[in-house]
Parts: structure tokens; C-alpha cells; sequence
């Protein structure tokens, strides 16, 4: 059973024998979404996936293929950015977690590297416990803190991470081949007064699609970044397995 852990490369006969020993699936939600000149439209997808595996690997679980569309509405102004409907992100969730309760997993771990899928993952978290399965959401838990300790640049915003020193050092340390860094360039825009109290596009204060200063950013801090998130992630998997004896 070579690829039990990596669901897009098994065979049914792995899936069935990892279900059957109550293995956990964790399931990469990403974008396809601009992000600057130096780094490509999969980041959020690559960056939640290779989270995702190292999550799975320690919890001898499996790793679902990722979904690599999520709602990116707010940077539709960009040419590459293919946004979902909240509504079309749920439903996908849903169905997919229908799925693997099916197939017999013990439970769900949603791993998510873009910010604007974090209700349409809330609202399918709640049907699908709803239904029975145990499903647990987690967005880089402990990034604010971790970027604080290992990067140079400040963000853009509190919390604010996009095409920046964090995501341009975990792509460099997942995938180094898919960063330009000769086109890194820092961008510190003004975000406008009413920023996050209404919906607004944001090429219309940002020109290049990066906020914050991407320069600094090395593959070892990316290292860094994401080892703080595994861990961070696991301590709090733990604790929702321990609630659900799974
Ligand atoms: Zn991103």
C-alpha cells in the first residue's frame, strides 16, 4: 500500500483499508488567485497542501486531492484569479465530506490557505457534523504569532498575509521552482477607511497584488513558518480527537 497516504495516487484497495482502520482524511482548500509577479495563482493551494501532507504523514492519515478554487472574490480585478460562489464552495465541501464519511474515514480535517474560504468552511462544518461526521477547520493556527518570530518585513495589515514575506517563504520552502524572486517587490498599500466593512476589490488600492515586502522571505523561514503551523495544528487536532474518541 505505497500510496495509502496520498489519496490522488492510491487505489481503492488502500482507501478501503485506511478507512477501515478509522484513518483520519485531510482535505487542502486553496485559491486560484493572483498573487504579485514573483509567486503563481496556486500558492494558496500548494501552501494549504503541503500542510496538508505533513499533517496527514504524522497522523498516519490520508491527504485528499486539494480543492484549488475558492472564493477569491476580492481579487477578481486581476487577470487569474477564477473565484467559486460561496454558495459553490460549501456545496463542494459538502458533498466531498458526504464522501468521505461514506467511504468510512473516522473524520474531517480541512486545512485552509485562503481567507475568504473560511465561512463557506464554517457553514459546511456545520452540516456535515450536523450529519454525523466529525469535522475539524483550521487556518494556520498560530501564523500571526509565528510571522512576528521568523520574518523581517511587517504585513501590510494585522494579520494580513498575501504574496508577502510568509507566503513567498513557505512557497520557497514547498516549492521553490514555482517563485521569481528576481520579480519581488514590496507593495505597502493604504487601505481604505472602510476596508473590511464593505466589499471592495482590492486592485483598487493595490497595483502590483502584493502587500508587504516579499524580499526578505527565504526558504528556511518558510521551513520554520510551516513546521510552527504543523505542530500548532496537531496540538489542536489532538484535542478535537480526544473530545470524539477518533
Ligand atoms: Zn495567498
Amino acid at each position: 500500500m505505497s500510496q495509502a497516504g496520498d489519496f490522488a495516487y492510491a487505489a481503492w484497495p488502500d482507501i478501503a483499508e485506511a478507512a477501515g482502520r478509522g484513518a483520519l482524511a485531510v482535505l487542502a482548500v486553496g485559491a486560484c488567485e493572483q498573487h504579485g509577479a514573483h509567486l503563481p495563482l496556486t500558492t494558496d493551494t500548494d501552501l494549504a497542501l503541503g500542510v496538508s501532507r505533513r499533517i496527514a504523514a504524522a497522523l498516519e492519515g490520508v491527504v485528499l486531492p486539494p480543492i484549488a478554487y475558492g472564493d477569491a472574490w476580492n481579487n477578481e480585478a486581476f487577470a487569474g484569479t477564477l473565484s467559486l460562489s460561496p454558495d459553490t464552495l460549501r456545496a463542494v465541501l459538502c458533498d466531498i465530506g458526504r464522501g468521505v464519511q461514506r467511504i468510512g474515514f473516522s473524520g474531517l480535517i480541512v486545512i485552509n490557505g485562503h481567507f475568504g474560504n473560511r465561512e463557506p468552511i464554517a457553514l459546511a462544518a456545520r452540516a456535515l457534523v450536523g450529519g454525523g461526521l466529525p469535522v475539524v477547520h483550521l487556518d494556520y493556527p498560530h501564523l500571526e504569532k509565528l510571522a512576528g518570530e521568523i520574518c523581517d518585513s511587517e504585513p501590510a495589515g494585522p494579520g494580513f498575509y498575501h504574496a508577502d514575506e510568509v507566503e513567498t517563504a513557505m512557497m520557497l520552502a514547498l516549492r521553490p521552482e514555482a517563485v521569481d524572486m528576481s520579480l519581488a517587490a514590496p507593495e505597502y498599500p493604504d487601505f481604505p477607511p472602510t476596508f473590511g466593512i464593505e466589499p471592495m476589490q482590492l486592485r483598487d488600492f493595490v497595483a502590483t497584488g502584493v502587500f508587504g515586502d516579499p524580499r526578505p522571505a527565504t526558504a528556511a523561514k518558510g521551513e520554520a513558518l510551516i513546521a510552527g503551523i504543523v505542530a500548532e495544528s496537531l496540538r489542536l487536532i489532538g484535542l478535537w480527537r480526544a473530545r470524539h474518541a477518533i
